[in-house]
């Protein structure tokens, strides 16, 4: 029996599944098994061995705490494929340098472009890796489309194992797909994930599921389609929705997923928080301060946490920094950078930088 690898540029797949058709959701416990069947059915219908997956993906870090649970549903995807259905997860931290996750949530003129690193070098460097050690598979199985994959492929191919590419059409480069295969990056015709929608389609189906929370009111189980995990409570939309109201505030994706247990760590963790002083300031975080010191194009804003260094630069949303006075009540957002060059030489020696300051 063959033994298969399945290599998913997490990023791509991300990227492109809109053209699969609005709303497209992938099952992601079936793909790499709809598409290893694929090449079994080329094989002449021998059964093949999908011996490990992988998912090279990506997250934010040093964003703005308005993005922050579209990281979470980011981190909690990651968590899904490791727990659920066994992938094995590679994610490589994208710097948004205090920034907001969309340009369109950016100020106009910001042109910061975030640097996506790593994540086709790690698929890679996997690929070629397992290919060198004796054994590990027969046939690598890409799902992805850029033509940065094309040397790896080649190279895999010449130490005898066997590729191939699974992709969307529009969204794979001509070198990966053409006919002729005239760079020699795979054994077989490439697989459309168009032409298998339905097989890998997460389907919602309603069943009866029971829901774990002491204080459920009516009928259990309960009819759900929700995605249910494996080794975590679930709890009804109801119950959800009472655990809320009794945190107040404390809104948790995790809960809305009923993945979160009522009195797990998470929970401890978040009272720890809460106790934690006033005064500490988090990247991100929109604080006031008072406009301690200027120079010529930059200054600091003090706080009771410590002083924090802007630039001309930084200041946006009407706020002029040739307007600026010592004593000016400021809000900003501190990023992360600390600015070594200003330490110790002005401020408390604790200066960090502020990314933005928004109002004067
Ligand atoms: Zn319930």
């Amino acid at each position: 029996m063959a033994k298969v690898m399945v290599f998913i540029d997490g990023t791509w797949l991300y990227s492109n599944l809109r053209t699969l058709g609005e709303d497209f959701q992938v099952d992601y416990g079936k793909l790499p098994h709809v598409v290893g069947n694929q090449i079994a059915k080329k094989l002449g219908d021998k059964s093949v061995d999908i011996v490990r997956i992988f998912m090279f993906g990506s997250n934010a870090t040093n964003f703005l705490d308005a993005d922050k649970e579209m990281v979470k549903r980011r981190r909690i995807f990651y968590d899904v494929l490791r727990e659920e259905y066994n992938y094995e997860v590679e994610v490589y931290l994208v710097d948004y340098r205090g920034r907001r996750l969309k340009r369109k949530d950016r100020h106009p003129d910001d042109d910061f472009s975030p640097e996506e690193k790593c994540v086709d070098i790690a698929l890679a460097s996997s690929m070629l890796y397992f290919a060198a050690l004796p054994l590990a598979y027969d046939i690598a199985i890409v799902i992805g489309g850029d033509r940065d994959y094309v040397p790896v492929l080649q190279k895999v191919r010449l130490l005898g194992k066997r590729t191939a590419i699974a992709s969307i059409h529009g969204a794979c480069s001509f070198e990966l797909s053409e006919g002729k295969n005239l760079k020699g990056v795979r054994d077989f015709d490439v697989i459309w994930l168009n032409d298998l929608l339905e097989e890998i389609r997460m389907s919602n189906e309603v069943r009866d599921v029971v829901c774990k929370a002491p204080f459920h009111i009516g009928p259990n189980p309960v009819k759900t389609d929700e995605f249910v995990r494996k080794n975590r409570p679930f709890y009804c939309k109801e119950c959800r929705e009472k655990m809320w109201k009794q945190r107040g505030d404390e809104y948790d994706p995790d809960d809305e997923e009923g993945m979160a247990e009522p009195n797990d760590s998470n929970e401890q963790v978040r009272q720890k928080e809460s106790s934690a002083p006033s005064m500490a300031i988090r990247t991100g975080d929109s604080s006031i301060g008072v406009v301690k010191r200027l120079m010529e194009f930059c200054g600091f804003i003090e706080t009771e946490a410590g002083d924090f260094y802007f630039g001309m630069d930084d200041c946006v949303g009407g706020t002029e920094f040739s307007k600026l006075k010592p004593g000016d009540r400021v809000e900003f957002i501190a990023a992360r950078v600390p600015r070594k060059e200003f330490r110790g030489r002005e401020g408390n020696g604790n200066a960090e930088e502020v990314s933005l300051v928004l109002n004067g």
